[in-house]
């Protein structure tokens, strides 16, 4: 499965200790994140993660691109609902993607927890039966 991994200045360290105490499910994984949560996550981790650029000059959007193409399964973004964003837009059209799609999108730590456990359990097969349908590889 590809996943995306975001998240704002305030929520790094909770997506860096949540990749932790996730590590062996994520590493079983295509890993995907903007430029600094990825840079952050991978040093913490050693976990291989593709960079995109920074949520700011335009991360948000790359993931964003992937979702509509329906190459993303899962988006991990920890959002900073007490600190206005610059990108506030891009935020916003990333998770209106993920919504048009029906991509799984966690917002929070609790969430998120729900999501990799669900993945540790197979549930998210069904991606797989969409990108065979679309003669793709997971
Ligand atoms: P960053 O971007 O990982 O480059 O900090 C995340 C964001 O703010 O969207």
């Amino acid at each position: 499965m590809k996943i995306a991994l975001v998240a704002h200045d305030k929520k790094k360290n909770d997506l860096i200790q949540f990749s932790t105490a996730y590590l062996s499910t994520l590493e079983k994984h295509e890993l995907y994140a903007t430029g600094t949560t990825g840079q952050k996550i991978s040093e913490a981790t050693n976990l291989k993660i593709h960079r995109f650029q920074s949520g700011p000059l335009g991360g948000d959007q790359e993931i964003g691109a992937m979702v509509a193409n329906n190459k993303m399964d899962m988006v991990i973004f920890f959002r900073d609902p007490l600190t206005p964003q610059p990108h506030e837009p891009d935020v916003t059209a990333l998770i209106r993607l993920c919504d048009v799609y029906a991509i799984p999108l966690a917002t929070n730590m609790g969430t998120a927890e729900i999501l990799v456990k669900g993945l540790e359990r197979g549930e998210f097969q069904w991606r797989s039966i969409i990108h065979e349908q679309q003669g793709e590889q997971t």
